[in-house]
C-alpha cells in the first residue's frame, strides 16, 4: 500500500507548509479526483529551496565521483523499494498499464546505475593536461590543465508521458546529479503522487549517503508559476525539459532574457520521418505495414519518437497502404495520458484532416471512450505538404501523415523539414549505397538515423543520441538520453600554473584516480 501522500513540496529535507491549493491528480478517462490535494510552494519556499540548493552546490560538486555514484545507486535501490506503490498510484494517475509502469521503473533505475558507473570510473570529465615548458622559445609555456565541472543548480521539468524515466528521478535528474549539480524538480500535474513517492525515495537516498541538504528538492505549483520562478532565479544555471514546443520555447525565451542567460535543454517536438524506398517494399509490403503500425500505436502514440511522417514514393506501395488502412480501421483506441493531451490529439488530427490536399486514408472505426485516442492515417502530395509548414507539427498520438512524391522530390524535401529526433530509412543495401545524398540530407536534420527499423524504443546507453536540431530539441548539440546527456550540465574549466596539491584529483600529476586523460 502507498505510504501516506502529503501533497506538499520537498524544500530540501523539509516539507512545504503552504496552504495554497494547486489541484488534485485526476484519473484519465473517469475524471475521478485522487486524494490528496496538492499545495503550491509559496514564493518564500521557492526562495528557501534556491538558497538550500546554492549552499549544497560547493559541497555536492566537490564529492568524489565514487560518492556521487553511491548516491545514484542508493536512489535506484530506494525506488526499487517503492515499486509497488508506484504501480498502484501510477495506474490511477496515468492509466498506463502495469507492465509499462514496471518497465519504466526498470529503465529509471537502470539509467541511474549507468550514470553511477560513468562517474565512478571518472574519465568522462575529459581531463586535458599541457605541462609547462619554461624553456620554450620564443616564450615559455605555462602549465595548463582542464576538465569539465558542473554548472550549478539545474531545474528539471517533469514530462507528462514519462512519469518515471523523464520525471523526478529520470534522465535529466540523473545526468545533472551525476555531473555534480543540485536539482530542483518541478512536478507535473498529471502525476503528482508518483512524483511524491519518488521524491521521498531520493531524499532518503541523499540522507543515507550523507549528501548535503538542498542537493534535491521537488516543487508543486505548476510550470507557469513556480517553474518560471525557478528558471528566473539567479541560482539556477541550467534547465532540463520534456514537453510541448510552446512550453519549451517559452522557457528558452525566459532563460535567454535573464540578466545572466542560461542554457535550456528542451526536448519538444518531432515527427520522426520514415523514408520508404522501393527495395523495402519488395521485401514485403504487408509486413512493413504491420511493423510500422506497431511503432505508430505503441503507448497510444504518445512518444516523442512516434513515426508521424512517412515519405512513400508515388506509384508504389499500394499493398502497404491497403494493409495500413485495414490495421488503422480495426485499431483499438487507447487511454491517453490526460484530458488535455486527448483533446490536443483530437484537434491536431482534425486540423490535418482539413488541410489542403490531405486525404484521410483511415480512421479507427472502433468508437473511442472518454479520454481515449484511436489511430489515424492521412495522405498528401508532396507539393501540398511543403506549402503548409504546420503539417510538420507533431500530432501527439497514434496518427501519421504519408507524403507521396517522386524519389527526387522526396530527396529535395528533406532539407526543408524541421529538426527531428530521428529519421528512418527503409531500403535495400543497394539503395542505401545509391542514395548517399539522401542519407546525408537526413543526417543533417536528425539526432539518430535508423536503417530498416523504427524510432520507438529508445535504448539508454553510452552511444544513444536523443536530440536533434530545433524543434526536436532546443540545442541540437546535445542528447537527453544516454550518458552523453551529462555534458549538458557541465562547462570546461582550466587551471593555470596551479600547485599539484591544489588541483582536482583528476588533474594531479600522479593521476590518483587512474582516469583516461589527454596529455
Ligand atoms: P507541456 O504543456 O509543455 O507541460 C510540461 C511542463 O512544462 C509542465 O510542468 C508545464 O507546467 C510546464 N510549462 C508549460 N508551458 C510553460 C510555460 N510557458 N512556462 C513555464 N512552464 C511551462 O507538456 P505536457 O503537459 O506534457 O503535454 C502537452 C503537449 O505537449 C502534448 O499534447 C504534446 O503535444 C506535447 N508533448 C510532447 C512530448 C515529446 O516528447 N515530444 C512529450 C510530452 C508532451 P504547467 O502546465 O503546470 O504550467
Amino acid at each position: 500500500m502507498i505510504s501516506s501522500l502529503h501533497g506538499s513540496s520537498f524544500i530540501g529535507n523539509s516539507r512545504s507548509v503552504s496552504t495554497e491549493p494547486c489541484g488534485y491528480a485526476v484519473q484519465p478517462g473517469t475524471g475521478a479526483i485522487l486524494e490528496p490535494r496538492y499545495l503550491a510552494a509559496t514564493p518564500e519556499e521557492v526562495e528557501k529551496t534556491m538558497a538550500l540548493s546554492a549552499a549544497a552546490f560547493p559541497i555536492y560538486s566537490n564529492q568524489s565521483g565514487k560518492n556521487r555514484a553511491e548516491f545514484l545507486r542508493a536512489i535506484a535501490r530506494e525506488i526499487e523499494g517503492v515499486v509497488e506503490d508506484l504501480v498502484e498510484r501510477g495506474s490511477l494517475e496515468t492509466a498506463l498499464p502495469e507492465a509499462r509502469l514496471r518497465g519504466e521503473t526498470g529503465r529509471t533505475v537502470g539509467q541511474l546505475r549507468l550514470f553511477a558507473d560513468l562517474i565512478e570510473e571518472g574519465s568522462w570529465v575529459d581531463a586535458r593536461i599541457d605541462r609547462a615548458q619554461p624553456d620554450r622559445l620564443p616564450i615559455p609555456k605555462v602549465d595548463l590543465r582542464s576538465m569539465l565541472r558542473p554548472l550549478g543548480t539545474v531545474a528539471v521539468f517533469c514530462a507528462s508521458n514519462f512519469p518515471l524515466a523523464y520525471s523526478v528521478a529520470g534522465g535529466d535528474t540523473a545526468a545533472a546529479l551525476a555531473a555534480g549539480c543540485p536539482v530542483v524538480v518541478i512536478a507535473h500535474e498529471s502525476h503528482p503522487g508518483m512524483a511524491e513517492i519518488v521524491a521521498a525515495a531520493v531524499i532518503r537516498a541523499a540522507n543515507l549517503t550523507g549528501m548535503p541538504e538542498g542537493v534535491f528538492s521537488v516543487l508543486y505549483g505548476g510550470g507557469r508559476t513556480v517553474g518560471q520562478a525557478v528558471v528566473k532565479h539567479r541560482v539556477t544555471q541550467g534547465v532540463g525539459f520534456t514537453g510541448s514546443r510552446a512550453g519549451g520555447t517559452a522557457l528558452m525565451e525566459i532563460a535567454a532574457n535573464r540578466a545572466q542567460p542560461i542554457p535550456v535543454y528542451a526536448e519538444m517536438s518531432s515527427v520522426n520521418p520514415l523514408v520508404i524506398l522501393p527495395g523495402a517494399l519488395e521485401r514485403g509490403e504487408e509486413a512493413l505495414a504491420d511493423a510500422f503500425f506497431g511503432s505508430l500505436t505503441l503507448g497510444v502514440g504518445q512518444f516523442c519518437t512516434n513515426p508521424g511522417l512517412v515519405f512513400l514514393p508515388a506509384g508504389v506501395g499500394g499493398k502497404f497502404l491497403e494493409r495500413l488502412q485495414s490495421l488503422v480501421e480495426a485499431g483499438t483506441p487507447g487511454m491517453m495520458l490526460n484530458a488535455g493531451i486527448c483533446q490536443a490529439y483530437a484537434h491536431s488530427t482534425a486540423a490535418v484532416a482539413a488541410a489542403e490536399g490531405v486525404k484521410t486514408l483511415a480512421r479507427c472505426s472502433n468508437a473511442a471512450g472518454a479520454g481515449q485516442g484511436g489511430p489515424a492515417a492521412f495522405t498528401i502530395g508532396i507539393g501540398d505538404f511543403l506549402k503548409q509548414p504546420a503539417l510538420q507539427h507533431e500530432m501527439f498520438g497514434p496518427a501519421t501523415l504519408i507524403v507521396r512524391g517522386t524519389l527526387a522530390e522526396i530527396e529535395a524535401a528533406i532539407p526543408q523539414l524541421e529538426g527531428q529526433l530521428t529519421a528512418s530509412l527503409h531500403a535495400s543495401d543497394a539503395e542505401l549505397a545509391a542514395h548517399a545524398s539522401l542519407v546525408f540530407a537526413l543526417q543533417n536534420r536528425v539526432g539518430r538515423l535508423i536503417f530498416n527499423g523504427f524510432p520507438t524504443g529508445v535504448e539508454v546507453c553510452n552511444s544513444m543520441v536523443h536530440g536533434g536540431p530545433f524543434p526536436a530539441s532546443s540545442d541540437g548539440r546535445s542528447t537527453s538520453v544516454g550518458t552523453m546527456a551529462i555534458f549538458r550540465f557541465c562547462r570546461p574549466v582550466a587551471w593555470q600554473s596551479f600547485p599539484d596539491a591544489a588541483l582536482p584529483a583528476e588533474l594531479q600529476e600522479a593521476n590518483p584516480i587512474e582516469i583516461r586523460r589527454m596529455e
